[in-house]
């Protein structure tokens, strides 16, 4: 029994369900705030789903500032930006409105506003988390407009630090929203594009967590369910944007993956990373590109695991059933089979394929995958996703 050692943290408070946006006021006043800060992006600031959720804000009597200057993959000057508009506006608390870039700016500003120490001294590394004053981070309202991420529900945010074109991964355990809205009905305009990329995120998350070692069986469990939630549902998501139904289930899916992977990620994420930091390519999309390739790398270690997890599925064929089905998911979507097709004129020479090796071993989630991820691995799963093998 003495590998049985393990931590399990549940807490966040989800609000879950069709046009429960309507209860934002609510929310604001069940937390203690009177003057948040709505942190969005600014494609979404253009969309009528953000002037609804702010006429309900001026319904209500609810004074309020908007922060829409973050990046997909936000950067360091959109955190500070952010932060200074929180002073500025002695904002008491964040509502983050949006997929997992204004989530985790939100998130971040709410972390960071009222700290002396520069961000880079909170990324998760060791007790890194405990060097930040506790006491000054402001409280968070989490509302996801995409369903994939999961960030409503994680304590981390994701920042680019540009000087080095690396993504960096901050944590504190009180980042976490303190309630979250999931509206599925918030997610109904999102493009198929979005939608197919955000979902596939979803997956990583869930199998990623499913496969990764350690002892965490309540993770082992959601990710399964999650894993089959996108199965039945990102087709349907895809095909017909409005069906509620489908939309819902994958928001839930979305929610568990996060929940599920602070047992670990792996290698699909440490090779996404480093791309999304130097390419800027969409985070979930090119998970889905690496997922095939990865599946196959560590088949020796995950075999048993996979063949379990496509029968609860409903899956045939064990392991091969398994990854042929991811296959077909892609497909379905839409998903470039390579890197090529996925980034144009994506040629790395082999400074820049070591390079992304580099980046991908010292990644935060390369500990997590099933089979030791080194330079050598990390160079062939680049070379395999490069080459469609
Ligand atoms: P995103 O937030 O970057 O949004 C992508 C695009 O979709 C944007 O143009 C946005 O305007 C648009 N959009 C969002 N919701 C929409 C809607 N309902 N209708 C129409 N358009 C909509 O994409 P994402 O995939 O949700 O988030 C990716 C980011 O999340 C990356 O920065 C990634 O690193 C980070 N991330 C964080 C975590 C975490 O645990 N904190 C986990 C995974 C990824």
């Amino acid at each position: 029994m003495s590998n049985l050692v393990s931590k399990w943290n549940y807490p966040t408070t989800i609000r879950f369900g069709a046009g429960r946006i309507k209860e934002l006021p609510d929310v604001l006043k069940e937390v203690g705030m009177s003057n948040p800060l709505f942190v969005t992006d600014p494609g979404l600031a253009k969309l009528p789903v953000v002037a609804s959720t702010l006429k309900l804000l001026d319904d209500a009597g609810v004074a309020y500032g908007v922060f829409s200057d973050v990046k997909p993959n936000p950067v360091e000057s959109n955190l500070y930006a952010g932060v200074e508009v929180f002073k500025a506006g002695k904002h008491d608390g964040i509502i983050a409105f949006g997929g997992g870039s204004a989530l985790d700016l939100g998130k971040l500003i709410a972390f960071q506003a009222h700290q002396s120490r520069p961000v880079w001294d909170f990324e998760d590394i060791g007790d890194w988390w405990t060097r930040a004053d506790a006491s000054k981070i402001a409280p968070i309202v989490a509302v996801p407009t995409t369903a994939g991420t999961g960030s409503e529900v994680g304590r981390a945010g994701v920042l680019t630090h540009e000087a080095s074109h690396t993504k960096k991964v901050i944590f504190h355990p009180k980042m976490l929203p303190a309630i979250v809205i999931a509206d599925p009905e918030l997610t109904a305009g999102m493009p198929a594009f979005i939608t197919a990329g955000t979902g596939m995120d979803a997956l990583a998350h869930c199998l990623e967590a499913y496969c990764a070692p350690g002892y965490h069986p309540m993770a082992d469990g959601i990710a399964v369910e999650g894993v089959r939630l996108v199965f039945e549902n990102l087709p349907k998501a895809y095909a017909d944007g409005s069906d509620l139904v489908a939309r819902a289930h994958m928001m839930s899916a979305a929610a568990m993956g996060a929940t599920a992977f602070q047992k670990g990620l792996g290698a699909i994420h440490s090779l996404s990373h480093p791309l999304g930091a130097l390419y800027d390519c969409h985070h979930g999309m090119t998970n889905a590109v690496f997922m095939p390739y990865v599946l196959a790398f560590n088949r020796s270690a995950i075999e048993e695991r996979i063949e379990r997890l496509a029968a609860y599925c409903g899956i045939a064929g064990g392991f091969d059933g398994f990854a042929a089905a991811v296959l077909a998911l892609r497909t379905t979507l839409n998903v470039p089979h390579t890197l090529p097709e996925f980034i144009k004129d994506f040629a790395p020479d082999d400074a820049r394929r070591n390079l992304i090796a580099d980046m991908a071993i010292v990644d935060p989630t390369a500990g997590g995958n099933p089979i030791e991820l080194t330079k050598d691995g990390a160079l062939t799963l680049l070379d395999n996703a490069i080459a469609g093998k």
